[in-house]
């Protein structure tokens, strides 16, 4: 008889978003491989409180800390025996704990820096969703998963195809990367008609289904940049041999081209549980509940070339990253505030890139040796963006 297979603890941080949803519905498929040990949100506590119904971590967190006694009462309430926990350093300690072998950063923005850092130093396996962490402080997160032995699987899904591609030989045969861009909502629109869209336009994203901030990101072109500057830490590359494509349809998620001209594509449904459960798995497949790819039915694969001058966004994006130190930090910060901004109908979608190429000139890049400096310049760009934000003639109108 074989052993009983390593069941795997997983903590889900951001577990009441769109991609902690993905990562439960394929938890939930595996109850002899894994299960869900740990369980985060931010400031939904009954959210929270239906999932731990539904999965029965050991451990539920909300950052918030007004929403302790919430959460306390209703796991008591609801004859849990899940410990309640509140705050920044809780989720902290128990992405690095024993309480999971496994974490599935799934928090949006730079919110999920700590809880990734932490469970990149404990040598967790880490299933990357939280790009903002790598664009903000990639190089830390690395080290800090190089000397601990944590393995980083990537859970973007551009990423993840990367990932699998590079499976098929050492990374010196790599020439160049190719991550793909669905275009989002506005492609092929011009910056006078960009001008007029509202936050609904913006999320109804054409391809995927996502939280607000990486809908509003995707629709900026914002997304790929920071996907880029993530390939660069994940994978080592410069930015010269990491290239973008717009492909409309969504089923090619990434290309690795290799020195002797052959080119490995990953193709698939757009559906995130396809990189959850590689994450998961890994190096086993296991199903995800996503049906198989008929290029039959879906007809046709378009590609073409982004347009930068629509979408500065992914200028400004590689502009900050051949910037370097601490250039990404505040292009990161200014676009986190500005995509709020937007999203609360505070400013228009072209003020957008305008604040973050206003923070990157006006932060110029400084070395990025500790934390602290990075989250300086976070904290410098936010409270800059806010100022300009507040000082713009239409700040303040009736949401859009
Ligand atoms: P979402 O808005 O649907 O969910 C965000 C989650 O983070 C929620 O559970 C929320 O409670 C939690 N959260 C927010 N602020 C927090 C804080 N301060 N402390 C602790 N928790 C907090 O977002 P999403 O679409 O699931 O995206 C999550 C991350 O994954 C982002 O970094 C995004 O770029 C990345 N990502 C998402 C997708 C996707 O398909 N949704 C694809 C690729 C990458
Ligand atoms: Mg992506």
């Amino acid at each position: 008889m074989s052993p009983a297979p390593h069941l795997r603890q997983v903590a889900v941080l951001g577990a009441t978003g769109s991609i902690g949803a993905s990562a439960l519905d394929v938890i939930a498929r595996h109850p002899q491989r894994m299960r869900a040990s740990v369980l985060a949100a931010g400031c939904k506590v009954d959210a929270l409180l239906r999932l731990c119904v539904e999965h029965r971590p050991d451990h539920a967190v909300i950052a918030d800390p007004a929403g302790y006694a919430a959460l306390r009462d209703g796991l008591r309430e609801a004859g849990l025996t899940t410990v309640a926990h509140a705050g920044d350093a809780a989720l902290e300690a128990l992405a690095a704990g024993p309480a999971c072998d496994t974490v599935v950063a799934a928090i949006v923005g730079a919110a999920g820096l700590g809880s990734t850092l932490a469970a990149a130093r404990a040598g967790k396996r880490l299933l990357l969703a939280n790009k903002e962490s790598l664009v903000l402080a990639g190089e830390l997160v690395i080290a800090a998963a190089r000397s601990s032995g944590a393995e980083i699987v990537p859970i973007d899904s551009e990423h993840s195809a990367v990932f699998q591609c590079l499976r098929s030989c050492r990374a010196e045969g790599v020439r160049r990367i190719v991550l793909t861009a669905s275009g989002g909502p506005f492609r092929g629109w011009d910056r006078a008609r960009l001008a007029a869209v509202t936050p609904a336009q913006a999320v109804a994203h054409p391809k995927w289904s996502m939280g607000p901030k990486i809908s509003v990101d995707s629709a900026t072109l914002m997304n790929k940049g920071l996907e880029v500057i993530e390939a660069h830490h994940l994978f080592g590359l410069p930015a010269d041999r990491i290239g973008v494509m717009v492909h409309p349809q969504s089923l090619v998620h990434a290309l690795v081209e290799y020195v002797d001209g052959s080119t490995l594509a990953q193709l698939g449904l757009p559906d995130m549980r396809t990189a959850l459960a590689v994450g998961l798995g890994w190096p086993e497949r296991v199903d995800s509940g996503v049906a198989g790819l008929d290029l039959l039915a879906q007809g046709r694969l378009d590609f073409e070339a982004p347009d930068l001058d629509a979408f500065p966004c992914l200028r400004l994006a590689g502009e900050a990253m051949a910037a370097g130190g601490t250039a990404p930090a505040v292009l990161n910060a200014a676009n986190e505030e500005a995509v709020s901004a937007f999203l609360q109908g505070r400013i228009g979608f072209l003020d957008i890139p305008a604040l973050v190429e206003d923070a990157l000139a006006a932060l110029p890049a400084a070395p990025a040796g500790s934390l602290q400096a990075l989250l300086a310049a976070d904290a410098d760009a936010r409270r800059l963006t806010r100022q300009r934000i507040d000082a713009m003639p239409h700040a303040g109108t009736t949401p859009a």
